[in-house]
């Protein structure tokens, strides 16, 4: 959701396509349009080389047209990254639906929606996202097959955060181990921004371990709540960020991190689900390496939602689901290892490896 912030905040007037400064050499970007059901959509393909481009469909009232175009086309590349360095045989590809989710939706729209995805032939697969629900994903179901994050009752795999909150923890891990020889979080004070779906999962994780956890969240009923079932201790929104912890997880909204309150940070680790944590990876990725942060990818640790709809393909198996997110631990630990010999930063050796990765299976098909 905060990629919209930000997006808010570049306010860019462009509205052109090829030249839209998010544009990055995508295959195929669809405008969908129907009047009846009002339905105003746009769905881009980022990279298909490993796959069928698989990614959420978000529902939001964007400021302008140029701030969905721009949100659209960064997700679905950031789809791409994931997807690849996960091992996942999937491109990346992400959808917007204009609108406001909780007064526009209608179930007509989304089969609608469903028919343009089905006149892509598979080349991209959808799923639940910001604003969009199990339900909404049975309306596309009616029109097409390409279309994931079912009901477990339709074969689907439900609620992927569980999964999701997982591979965090795993990524989480990897970076304690990196970090203090040990991958044990007993002991080990935790800051967890947002216990939402995936927030919540996170905090009962590292509680079974042994950690000391604070949270903090804008909906002060579920943080209580919260609090209360995994002996959490509550701080405010603002002071998170001061906390002498060992691993700050975001789990909130994307783009919270940023010169500001980096610098206030007093934790060895940044390991969280949210997407696009910082607000400028190519200046806060580095801010955070030299302040000697050891910073676990998101789009890598928080790989387990992509993975649970992807196993829904095969036919969904949530322990399968959870052993493919277990493997997040490996690759961090790669990750970390590649950047420590290159001198660039995790961020930057993931991108990497994900670029390599993509560029050898074009050479095989080439
Ligand atoms: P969610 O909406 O269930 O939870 C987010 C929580 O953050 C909510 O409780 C909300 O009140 C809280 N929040 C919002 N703004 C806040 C703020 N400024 N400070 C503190 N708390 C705030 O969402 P989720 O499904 O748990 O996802 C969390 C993050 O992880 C999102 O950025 C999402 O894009 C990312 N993510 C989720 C999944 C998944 O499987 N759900 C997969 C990959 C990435």
């Amino acid at each position: 959701m905060i990629e919209v912030k930000d997006v808010k905040k570049k306010k860019s007037n462009d509205n052109s396509v090829f030249g839209n400064s998010s544009f990055a050499e995508h295959e195929q970007v669809m405008f969908c349009y129907d009047k009846a059901t009002g339905l105003k959509a746009i769905i881009a393909i980022h990279d298909t080389t490993l796959g069928p481009a698989l990614g959420g469909t978000r529902m939001w009232a964007y400021q302008s047209e140029a701030d969905a175009l721009t949100d659209v086309l960064r997700l679905s590349r950031g789809m791409t990254y994931k997807a690849a360095i996960s091992g996942l045989g999937l491109g990346g590809g992400k959808a917007v639906i204009f609108g406001d989710a909780k007064t526009d939706k209608t179930p007509e729209m989304f089969r609608r929606y469903g028919q343009f995805i089905e006149s892509l032939n598979g080349k991209y697969i959808t799923a639940e996202d910001v604003g969009t629900s199990t339900s909404d994903m049975v309306a596309v179901r009616d029109s097409t097959k390409y279309v994931t994050g079912l009901p477990e009752t339709m074969g689907g795999g439900g609620d992927p955060s569980p999964v999701t909150a997982y591979g965090v923890f795993m990524g989480m891990k990897a970076a304690t181990k990196e970090c203090w020889g040990s991958d044990s979080l007993a002991g080990k004070k935790i800051a967890i921004q947002g216990v939402g779906h995936v927030g919540e999962n996170l905090v009962r994780l590292v509680s079974e371990e042994g950690a000391k956890v604070f949270i903090t969240d804008i909906n002060q009923e579920h943080l209580l709540s919260i609090s209360q079932k995994y002996a959490a201790e509550i701080v405010p929104l603002e002071g998170i960020y001061d906390l002498n912890v060992d691993i700050y997880a975001p789990c909130a909204l994307g783009a919270t991190l940023n010169t500001a309150n980096i610098k206030r940070l007093k934790c060895k680790v940044i390991a969280g689900a949210a997407n696009n944590q910082m607000a400028d990876e190519s200046i806060h990725g580095k801010l955070v390496s030299d302040k000697g942060i050891l910073y676990a990818p998101d789009f890598l640790i928080n790989a387990g939602g992509l993975i649970n709809v992807y196993s829904e393909l095969k036919g969904y198996d949530r322990t399968e689901a959870l052993e493919q997110a277990k493997k997040i631990y490996d690759t961090t630990l790669e990750i970390f290892k590649m950047a420590k010999e290159e001198g660039i930063t995790p961020g930057e050796a993931a991108r990497k490896i994900a670029e390599l990765r993509i560029a050898a299976a074009r050479t095989v098909g080439a």
